[in-house]
């Protein structure tokens, strides 16, 4: 059964499609959490994502 690929929507990387892939369409979990943030902050302005926003955006490759 062929898997389908996605790209993540926060890094391009690419993603398989699965049920194990908890964090999907995103690559992994911080993915997930950054894109979130951004929608968060974006909506909200929560104070606490935003003092936190630097180091969240820190590419660590
Ligand atoms: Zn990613």
């Amino acid at each position: 059964m062929k898997q389908p690929v996605v790209n993540c929507p926060r890094c391009g990387r690419i993603v398989i499609w699965t049920n194990a892939n908890r964090y999907r369409p995103f690559c992994s979990e911080r993915c997930k959490m950054i894109d979130l943030g951004e929608w968060a902050a974006e909506s909200y302005r929560i104070p606490e994502a935003e003092k936190q926003e630097g180091e969240a955006l820190k590419d660590e490759e």
